[in-house]
């Protein structure tokens, strides 16, 4: 190697040392508010990466500083190095140790309340793994993610696990027969309207005293077929009352619009 090469080498390589210097990235104290996902993000396009405050270098896998870590005692600290912050509201529950083995986290919405009380019932306190909330013991999911969720399938998750039936309005032209074969596999039917609770005649109590056209009450009711007992019919006999009626999942009275009871076939509140 003539001396010119040599020299054209060394140029090269501190060329490229320099650039591999510049791939070094700061890892700023701020940074630790990030969560890790995040953290890898930003740091993504650097080679290695180094912490601002004792520029010894942060292992890419976890971005903490263990050597700053671990002369960090305060367990509020600690935790915001290890996990970051809340994005959305910028604070750290205080009210814990350490938050490690009671973090809620997203699959278990998937259980219902019994089996989430069982899984945390040695817990002293749960706290929510986006917002690091305590999650009330009561209810068993974060109060204040769940008021922030706009989509309504997840707010039933959180609310009451992944084993639920959704009631939706166009079930109301199925029989009570059919609404219960429909449902019958899910803990809880909710209704689509207005998130409660479907009753046990599988109609929403809630939506059925709100609504005030008495038609579409008795579609609730009893479905798109019910038969409307006319004041006509007193002149048949049981037997024709009970032809007449017999394919129809309700019968209603013309005249007062109260449900007439299948068995008595008359108005027991006209009569
Ligand atoms: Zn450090
Ligand atoms: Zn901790
Ligand atoms: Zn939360
Ligand atoms: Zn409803
Ligand atoms: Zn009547």
């Amino acid at each position: 190697m003539s001396l010119e090469e040599n020299i054209e080498e060394n140029i090269q390589l501190i060329n490229k040392y320099d650039i591999f210097e510049s791939r070094f990235g700061v890892f700023k104290i701020l940074d630790y508010d990030l969560n890790l996902d995040e953290r890898k993000l930003k740091f993504k396009k650097y080679d290695r990466v180094l912490c601002e405050d004792c520029s010894q270098e942060i292992e890419k896998f976890s971005f903490v500083c263990y050597n700053c870590y671990n002369k960090e005692t305060g367990c509020n600290e600690r935790n915001r190095m290890n996990h970051g912050i809340c994005k959305s509201c910028f604070t750290l529950s205080t009210s814990y140790g350490c938050s490690i083995c009671n973090i809620f986290k997203t699959s278990d919405y998937d259980l219902n309340l019994d089996e989430r009380k069982v899984k945390y019932r040695n817990s002293n306190y749960v706290l929510c793994k986006d917002c690091y909330k305590e999650v009330d013991y009561y209810r068993f999911y974060c109060t204040y993610c769940y008021f922030k969720e706009t989509d309504v399938n997840k707010k039933f998750r959180m609310k009451f696990g992944s084993n639920y039936g959704v009631f939706r309005t166009s079930d109301y032209n199925l029989g009570l027969t059919k609404r219960r074969a429909k449902y019958k596999y899910s803990k809880h039917s909710l209704c689509e309207e207005c998130n409660n609770k479907i009753n046990e005649y599988y109609y929403c109590t809630y939506c059925y005293y709100k609504e005030i056209d008495n038609n579409k009450k008795l579609h609730m009711k009893f479905g798109s077929i019910f038969g409307i007992f006319k004041t006509s019919d007193y002149n048949l006999n049981l037997e024709e009352r009970r032809a007449k009626y017999r394919n129809f999942y309700g019968i209603v009275c013309e005249k007062c619009n109260k449900e007439i009871k299948k068995h008595h076939y008359y108005c027991t509140y006209c009569y």
